[in-house]
């Protein structure tokens, strides 16, 4: 396990006793062995592998450990189709403990079965591509609807270098965009604690901060000589991240309105499906995040905060407008108990302030945009196969932040503009 984890496991400075559900976390060339003796010691007899068919020629080096192999489609999303599909394979295969060898949609689809059937599961990822490997939620797209399901967490995670370094670069590339994108995920939290007094753990903040200064320093040195070491980091950065979503006890750390556009275009209701990767969308959408923040930081204005009328915000018929059939899911993810995020705002003197404070933080869009190139990830809509006219920018950041009640800054930007 990292240290600096199992440091804020001992004590932290929020207060809080965390704990993880994830007992062992190995980034290591013997990282196969290790989950091997691991099986064995805890006792599990039937161990099953869900991958996909990409992944396929790692769960068959797995021999000596499991036949058990559930090979979905090489371009599988985890929707209710493929979970369904594992459950039965669980059922029938009498698992007593799961295996996910692959990338983010096999992780996903693993974690809602085992969690549905009630066996563990091992993460063994196949590429740096995604930070939800050890994460204790499911993103799934759940008839059309892409939504986060409270879930297992994996109960190890073995990642073998020569294994996921083999990756495509393109994956890895996603990764960092999933990372990088960060910077506005935590921004976004500290923003919910400056207006309503959201809980915020400052050591997990600091646990994402590790792994994307870990992740920008191996883009800065990155080399062919440098490249197995860079792609390490980009997995530890992104095994750290699940972990911090663990420790937090749902994805605040690790996602904000970044991801909030990223979801928005994964459901397809203001745009066609894209090829795009989850990650390649998350550092598309981070930059233009990025854009609109500085801009509305030099103007921010603590009367129109204070003045957000919710009924123009949850009227039925601008939501439509963009989710269509897809409304009444909206409006229940953004009224739990008939009550929006944005009505515990608080304005006071001290906002404004410290809104701009934690804004430091922040890296210019042209920082985080020389970054994503740097590792070789798209910059923008055109390059992931979206509109990118001004009018669907500007539709996105209208109607990403009805994807989630979370609180973030674009939340309260498009609030107050009404
Ligand atoms: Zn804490
Ligand atoms: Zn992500």
């Amino acid at each position: 396990m990292f240290e600096s984890v199992t440091k804020l496991l001992e004590s932290c400075p929020c207060g809080r006793k965390h704990s993880l559900l994830t007992d062992e976390c190995v980034v290591s060339d013997d990282a196969a062995v290790q989950m091997k003796e691991y099986i064995a010691q805890r006792g599990f007899q039937n161990p099953a592998i869900i991958c996909d068919e990409n992944t396929r020629i790692f769960a068959d080096a797995l021999t000596d450990i499991t036949a058990a192999v559930l090979t979905v489609d090489g371009h599988a999303h985890a929707t209710e189709v493929y979970s369904a599909q594992a459950i039965d394979f669980v059922k029938a295969s009498g698992a007593d403990v799961l295996i996910a060898v692959g990338s983010g949609s096999v992780h996903d689809i693993t974690r809602y079965a085992a969690f549905d059937v009630k066996v563990p599961f091992i993460s063994y990822p196949t590429a740096a591509s995604v930070d939800g490997f050890v994460s204790g939620v499911a993103a799934m797209t759940w008839y059309g609807q892409k939504l986060t399901f409270e879930s297992a967490p994996p109960i190890a995670v073995f990642a073998v270098p020569e294994v996921f370094c083999t990756a495509p670069t393109r994956l890895t590339a996603s990764g960092v965009g999933d990372v990088i994108g960060k910077y506005t995920s935590l921004f976004d939290w500290v923003v919910g604690e400056i207006l309503t007094g959201e809980y915020r753990c400052p050591g997990i903040c600091g646990l994402e901060y590790e792994a994307i200064d870990a992740v920008r320093d191996a883009i800065r040195n990155r080399s062919p000589e440098t490249e197995r070491e860079y792609t390490i980091k980009v997995m530890e950065a992104l095994l750290l991240s699940g972990l911090a979503m663990q420790l937090t006890g749902n994805s605040r750390p690790a996602s904000g309105s970044e991801h909030h556009m990223s979801h928005l275009w994964e459901m397809c209701c203001i745009n066609e499906d894209s090829d795009a990767l989850h990650g390649e969308k998350v550092g598309v959408g981070l930059l233009y995040v990025l854009r609109e923040y500085h801009r509305y930081l030099n103007t921010m204005d603590a009367d129109a905060i204070a003045a957000i009328d919710l009924a123009k915000v949850f009227d039925r018929s601008h939501i439509e407008k963009a989710y269509g059939s897809l409304t009444d899911g909206i409006l229940k993810e953004n009224l739990p108990k008939g009550k929006s995020s944005l009505a515990d705002i608080k304005v006071t003197a001290e906002t404004v302030p410290a809104i701009l404070e934690a804004a430091k933080t922040l890296p210019t869009a042209e920082e985080a945009e020389e970054l994503l190139k740097a590792a070789g990830a798209p910059v923008s809509n055109k390059e992931i196969n979206l509109p990118y006219d001004e009018a669907f920018i500007e539709k996105t950041l209208t109607y990403a932040p009805y994807v989630r009640n979370r609180l973030t800054l674009l939340k309260v930007i498009q609030a107050s503009k009404m």
